[in-house]
């Protein structure tokens, strides 16, 4: 295998999650480092500097949570958690705590390639110089210069603080923000407490860019966690 091949660190205690993993993902052309623990992992991460990690969250010893926070204090690497339908507060948690996107147990590989593209994608932009300041997304276009939102070519006027909502989830574009992230990023750290403003805003959004707002195709819920900026074919 070249070594060009991304390099991608799973962090996964059950054996055959590991083993379905590192044979899809090898077949798609990245190279896997898998790792049982929390410990092992971080030592994987830190020596290895994959281009993505793959964490489950229920390990045994150090949790996903804290393997999250251990990171970050040194690496901005993306991070993918997978983890239990059950665990939703988990969830929160992960995101909150950086991790940059989630799956639930269990997954497509589809989905799990498509978020793995998303991340990578991400990370590359967030190193290249930033010089893209129209935004697209199937027939949504924003003018980030400017400061102007098209849909399907015709202008929509946003107020400031809808274009600031609309701004944050562009930045993570693909991603799941969580209410709490979005609330600190557009409204700031005195009101994270207040989860309807982002329901109150969003709905808001949706009927100026959605053509049904019941049906989004752009501004998508995370049910119990938040929100991703894609589009729905
Ligand atoms: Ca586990």
């Amino acid at each position: 295998m070249s070594s060009t091949n991304p390099v991608i660190v799973i962090v996964e205690d059950d054996l055959q999650i590991c083993r379905f993993l590192r044979t899809s993902l090898s077949v798609h052309g990245f190279q896997v480092i898998e790792a049982g623990s929390g410990e092992r992992g971080l030592v994987e991460i830190g020596t290895r500097k994959p281009e993505l990690v793959i964490l489950d969250l229920g390990l045994p010893g150090m949790d996903g949570i804290e393997v999250i926070h251990k990171v970050r204090e040194w690496s901005a690497v993306p991070i993918i958690v997978l983890s239990a339908r059950s665990q939703e507060s988990n969830k929160i948690a992960a995101l909150d705590s950086g991790a940059d996107d989630y799956l639930t147990k269990p997954f497509s590989i589809g989905e799990l390639l498509a978020r793995i593209r998303v991340s990578l994608r991400h990370a590359a932009q967030l190193v290249g110089d930033s010089t893209e300041t129209i935004f697209c997304l199937g027939d949504l276009q924003v003018d980030l210069t400017c400061r102007k939102v098209f849909l399907d070519e015709q202008e929509i006027h946003l107020t400031p603080l809808e274009y600031r909502l609309l701004t944050v989830l562009i930045h993570h574009a693909g991603k799941v923000l969580t209410h709490r992230q979005l609330l600190l990023q557009v409204w700031g750290p005195t009101y994270v407490e207040h989860a309807h403003y982002v329901r109150i805003y969003m709905g808001q959004l949706r009927r100026k860019l959605e053509v049904d707002p019941t049906q989004p195709r752009y501004l998508l819920t995370e049910a119990g966690i938040g929100y991703r900026l894609a589009y729905r074919e």
